[in-house]
Order: C-alpha cells, then structure tokens, then sequence
C-alpha cells in the first residue's frame, strides 16, 4: 500500500534507507529544515542547507521513485540570536520559487525563550507573506504543553494565517486535542523506544479520531527509524483496523494537507 511520510530528515539517511522505504510503499516525503546536530557558524551554512534541500536531496529520492519537497527556515534550536535568525530568513525568499518547496518549517519553540517567539512570529508572518503552508515543531517533555500553547496563540496571533493549511508535529496525548480544536492539523512524530512510538501513535488515532492526525517518522540524524509509518501501518493491520481507515492515516490525510500547495503532485 502507497503512503507518505510528511516529516523525514533524508539528508541524514543512506541511499539504503530510500531503498527499503520504496519497498515499503513510500511514493512520496516531505523534509524540514532542521538543526543539524551542530550550530552552523555563519548564515553560509544555511544558505548551502537549503540548496541541498532544494537542488540535490530531490535527484537523490528520485533514483528510488520517490517524489522529495521541503520546508525552509531557522530552526527553533538556533534562533536565540535575533540578528543572526534574520540574516538566515533573509535568504529563504530566494528559494521559494524552487518547484519542491511547500513552505516553512519546521518553525516553532524549543526553550520556550523570549527571543525564539520572536523568530516564530516573524517566519509566521514571513509564510503569510508568500502564501505558504507552515509545518509546525514542538518542544519534547515538559516544555511541550507550555509550547504547544505558546506555538498556538502566536499562529492565532497573525489573523491572515488558516489554521488549516498549519501541521503541528510532534503531538502527544496531552497537546493532540489542543491542536485539534484550534483546526489545525496534527502530526505523530515516531521514534523506535523514545517519544511517540507507533503503538502509542495507534491508541492516540484510536482515542482522538483519524480525520486531521498524520503519521511521520522523523528519520533523522539520531536514534531513528525511517520505516516507523509502515510500522505503524502494520501495528493497525494487527489490531483489526481497516485498509481504508490505515490509507486514510498515511495517505490520504498528508494528501490533502499538502495538496493545500499548488507545488504538490497528487499521486493514486
Ligand atoms: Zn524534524
């Protein structure tokens, strides 16, 4: 069965891990911008990131068949300096025309500091400006709740933004109906043993409903698993769900999030 991961760092994954996602069904991914493990040291180091996402990253999926789009931005891990984040934002409006961006992302908090809310607010405003969709990061343990509503009232904040074209990752079960409720979209992020892993992602979908979450894997440069929506996939299989409940999860839900850009190619 076809299926889409709407969140993977493929940069930091083997020609291998393309191979065997093909295999598993994977038509399609979409890949954030991200901290890479390190500070970069100049605003240069975006600037190369960004052409990676936006030239190379595309070819490399393409040998598997797989269809490779983006989101740009500072992430919220190197946004505590203000005048730095908008040298980087400076540069995103250059690539936005390239044909395999969405929009912005993952934008969001990480210390829930003062000066990372700025940034957030002025990349919401920024996707404004362009028309883009914004694909959403939420702090880990116990700054999630805390930034999840920080995240929220600052997107509430900027009244041109539709919550609906907004896709708020790394949900759990105590900020997933806070997300929900304000019509946004909503993302399990998956992890093989820490965070959200697919049995947890299978009892919130049973407890919480199927019609606005998404399943990704996250695939990036730690402990991860690339294959966790197949997995996922298969854990519903195995507790009686349905082929069109488990096509909707996986397929059809990021279908129409992401359709919401023009750049999107539908696929069956
Ligand atoms: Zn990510």
């Amino acid at each position: 069965m076809s299926y889409i991961d709407p969140h993977i760092h493929m940069v930091s994954r083997t020609t291998d891990d393309y191979q065997r996602m093909a295999q598993a069904g994977c038509v399609a991914i979409t890949e954030p911008a991200f901290w890479a493990g390190f500070d970069r040291s100049s605003a240069q180091g975006f600037f190369d990131y960004f052409t990676q996402l936006t030239h190379f990253e595309p070819r490399r999926a393409a040998a598997y068949g797989i269809d490779h789009y983006c989101w740009l931005c500072i992430n919220p891990k190197e946004a505590e300096d203000p005048v730095f984040a908008r040298e980087v934002i400076g540069l995103i409006p250059a690539f936005l025309d390239r044909p395999n961006v969405l929009g912005i992302g993952e934008i969001g908090l990480n210390k829930n500091s003062r000066n990372e809310l700025a940034v957030l607010e002025e990349q919401i405003a920024l996707a404004d400006r362009f028309g883009q969709l914004i694909l959403v990061h939420t702090p880990h343990l116990e700054d999630k709740l805390k930034g999840t509503r920080l995240i929220l009232d600052a997107l509430r904040r900027n009244a041109r933004i539709r919550p609906e074209r907004v896709l708020i990752d790394h949900v759990e079960e105590h900020t997933v109906s806070l997300v929900l409720d304000r019509g946004h979209w909503a993302g399990m992020t998956l992890y093989p043993d820490s965070k959200c892993t697919p049995q947890r992602a299978v009892d919130i979908l049973e407890m919480f409903g199927q019609e606005h979450l998404c399943v990704n894997s996250a695939g990036d440069w730690g402990h991860s698993d690339p294959l966790s929506v197949p997995k996922t996939m298969l854990e519903m299989r195995r507790r009686g769900h349905g082929q069109s409940l488990i096509r909707q999860v996986t397929f059809d839900n990021p279908r129409r999030f992401l359709s919401q850009s023009a750049r999107f190619r539908k696929r069956g």
